[in-house]
């Protein structure tokens, strides 16, 4: 595989970060995961403009501008020969000569950048996403900025460990008696024509599938309202999701061992993942 670090398209055994990057000692640094399909990036703009957000939210610059970025994207796709799959891109505060709790100056240390592709055949056709998955609720330890995209993900891990453990798929974490998201996903219930989702705030990563599946359930008529909802209201909802790049509209069909409804992925939850697909194939670069 072909990976891209600092400026140049290496072998992946070949790529190397100082051991002194902040990313590796401190989690200092953020990244993005876009998803290809039929060899074309889905919504890569969306994703270059949450890492300018995330970049700038912890006063750092992108080493590279958004064109040079989606170039390098289309290339590490192309050569690795990316049908379905994805690219994970990470920018770093880099490595300053010491380890310091304070930001090194940005004239003298530059970011890393890296960026590879993982390739997923049949990545929009997974048997999860015919079947739905199982979630566990779990509280949430994390930061209280989980608006920014950082690389600090040992909770979420945690989190999915949990759920691996309660033969479980994925953990729903809950803040003060409300969901707040997935471990690497936002989380909806369908309460009739109505889809219920967390409102944005620093509570939870703005999902750049978030957005697309909120607009494309508008224009299909659905109702969205967006307010916190607890494990027990959605434990008596009719459907529940996940959306994220890589998972797309992914039907939850069990929270904490409760069924819902009949045990298989609702009507909405099927319908806003063919919509999804279908219009995310369709507008792809
Ligand atoms: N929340 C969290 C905590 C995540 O890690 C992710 C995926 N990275 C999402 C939500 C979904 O975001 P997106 O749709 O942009 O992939």
């Amino acid at each position: 595989r072909t990976v891209y670090v600092n400026g140049e398209y290496l072998p992946e055994h070949e790529a190397r970060v100082s051991i002194f990057d902040r990313a590796f000692l401190m989690a200092d640094g953020v990244y993005e995961v876009t998803s290809v399909l039929g060899g074309k990036l889905i919504d890569f703009d969306g994703h270059a403009r949450r890492l300018e957000r995330s970049l700038g939210e912890l006063e750092m610059k992108s080493p590279v501008t958004p064109e040079q970025l989606l170039e390098i994207h289309r290339e590490l796709v192309r050569v690795n020969e990316i049908e379905d799959g994805l690219v994970y891109l990470q920018i770093t505060r880099g490595a300053p000569g010491d380890r310091d709790f304070a930001f090194p100056d940005p004239d003298t240390t530059d970011p890393t950048i890296v960026l590879f592709t993982q390739s997923k055949p049949g990545l929009a056709d997974s048997a999860a996403s015919r079947e739905g998955i199982k979630v566990i609720s779990i509280d949430d330890h994390r930061w209280g900025r989980r608006d920014i995209k950082t690389v600090q993900l040992l909770y979420p891990s945690m989190g999915k460990m949990m759920a691996k453990k309660a033969g479980a798929d994925d953990a729903w974490m809950v803040e003060d008696g409300a969901v707040t998201e997935g471990t690497s996903n936002n989380a909806y219930i369908v309460v009739g024509n109505k889809i219920v989702t967390r409102q944005l705030s620093t509570d939870i990563l703005h999902g750049i599938t978030r957005a697309a599946v909120l607009r494309y359930a508008r224009e299909a008529q659905m109702e969205v309202e967006e307010r916190p909802f607890t494990i027990a209201e959605a434990q008596s909802a009719d459907e529940a999701f996940v959306t994220s790049a890589s998972a797309f509209v992914m039907p939850v069909v069990e929270i904490d061992g409760v069924a819902l409804g009949d045990g298989k992925p609702g009507p909405r939850a099927r319908r806003l993942r063919e919509i999804y697909l279908d219009e995310s194939r369709k507008a792809a670069i």
